[in-house]
């Protein structure tokens, strides 16, 4: 084994995951991030003032059906029960999310049965649209005009700063609509948040005696001749943004604290209408309902939804065709670069649940040391990328 370190640009979980992969494969590995702390957009803190556990890039939750990732992350430290129950503001009135049979029956203020209500909400729905283009059409074709009036339209509005015409269908795959009363908004079968935060467990990860961690350092400065790297970075900006750059939205987080140990009631509330130019009000002591007892108010954030300019956070790729084909030249590029492997969320320029990412990173670590084993370079990208 050559005396070079492997290097992973980023401490999330996708630098932390392959770090550790490296390390216990007797690697000496070197993490860098450009932020003071660990854990990337996962990043919690606890806050002085209200001890309240506070999701710093937005509310986190783990949620996966992959048992492998689940047993992963619950080695490193321990996970609490918590299932996201989200509501939704609309008009004067509150409704459940994600749309089920409580909602139906609300918004029509009706009494339905299942089956009723399948049948009601299939007569609603636009069947005339045949092949639907826009993310509109394929909602009209699943739900019908009033459930797409109140829930999607002014929601998606204001989630990516354009109109549900432009957006392509693909982004609604599925049926958007349960008809039982179940509100769990995700169906993974494992569910949970880190009693101690993700920092704590990101932490966990990274201690090793074979991985030093370095905060506060850019790679673009960095002076290491390294084995291979390992960059979870954005993609057009290791290429110094020579394409152009690649869109996403950003988000601007609006801090309350209340002194009422209530707060708004719950974890989420959504606001649909798109006269409210925030998308969600999120009240993060709830995210940590077994240490109610030892918090003190409330702290909330309003979120919102934005364009992302150069010196902003990046959080949600966009990905329309023209970014598409884009992301496409610096895929060519990057098939390019020997000894660097893109990989995460802005690595690689998707939305990936934490889940994905963690599997994605073990499979990329894994594949990368067999090819080291070979003696060949690890390829520049594992993971499908368009
Ligand atoms: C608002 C929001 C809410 C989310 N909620 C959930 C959720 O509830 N459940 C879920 O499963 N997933 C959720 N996610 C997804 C989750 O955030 C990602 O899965 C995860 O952050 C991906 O980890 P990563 O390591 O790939 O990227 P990041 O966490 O972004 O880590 C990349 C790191 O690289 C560093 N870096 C970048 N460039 C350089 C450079 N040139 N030099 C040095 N350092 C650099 C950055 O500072 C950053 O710390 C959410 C995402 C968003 C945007």
């Amino acid at each position: 084994m050559s005396g070079q370190r492997i290097v992973c640009v980023g401490a999330g979980f996708s630098g932390a995951v392959i770090a550790r992969k490296f390390a216990e494969a007797g690697y000496a590995v070197l993490v860098i991030d450009e932020r003071s702390h660990i854990a990337g957009n996962c990043h919690t803190e606890v806050d002085a003032a209200t001890n309240i556990m506070v999701h710093k890039y937005g509310p986190h939750i783990f949620h996966t059906d992959d048992k492998e990732v689940w047993d992963y992350v619950n080695g490193f430290t321990e996970f609490k029960p918590f299932v996201n129950r989200v509501k939704a503001v609309v008009g004067d009135s509150v409704y459940l999310l994600p749309i089920n049979l409580h909602t139906i029956n609300q918004l029509f203020g009706r009494q339905m049965s299942p089956a009723e209500a399948k049948a009601f909400v299939a007569e609603q729905s636009r069947q005339d649209i045949d092949d639907p283009q826009s993310f509109e059409d394929q909602a009209l074709k699943f739900v019908g005009e009033k459930i797409y009036k109140t829930f999607f339209h002014g929601y998606t509005r204001k989630q990516w700063g354009v109109e549900p015409q432009a957006l392509p269908a693909s982004i609604l795959k599925r049926l958007p609509v349960r008809f039982t009363y179940d509100d769990n908004y995700f169906n993974h079968m494992y569910q949970g948040i880190p009693a101690r935060g993700y920092t704590h467990l990101v932490q966990h990860i990274l201690d090793h005696p074979k991985i030093e961690t370095r905060l506060e350092t850019r790679f673009e400065s960095l002076d290491e001749d390294a084995r291979h790297v390992f960059y979870s970075g954005p993609i057009d900006r290791f290429f110094g943004y020579s394409l152009g750059r690649l869109a996403y939205r950003t988000l601007d987080f609006e801090e309350i604290r209340v002194e009422d140990d209530a707060g708004i009631g719950t974890a989420v509330l959504n606001y649909c209408d798109a006269e409210v130019p925030w998308t969600r009000i999120t009240d993060h002591k709830y995210f940590a309902p077994w240490s109610l007892d030892e918090t003190k108010g409330s702290l909330q954030f309003k979120e919102y939804s934005r364009a992302c300019e150069a010196q902003d956070i990046p959080y949600y790729p966009i990905r329309l065709v023209s970014d598409k084909a884009r992301l496409g030249e610096y895929a060519e590029l990057a098939k390019g670069v020997s000894g660097t492997t893109f990989v995460g969320r802005l690595g690689t320029y998707r939305y990936l649940d934490m889940d994905v990412t963690i599997r994605e990173a073990l499979d990329t670590a894994q594949a990368a040391l067999d090819a080291l084993g070979r003696g060949e370079v690890p390829k520049p990208l594992f993971a499908r990328i368009l």
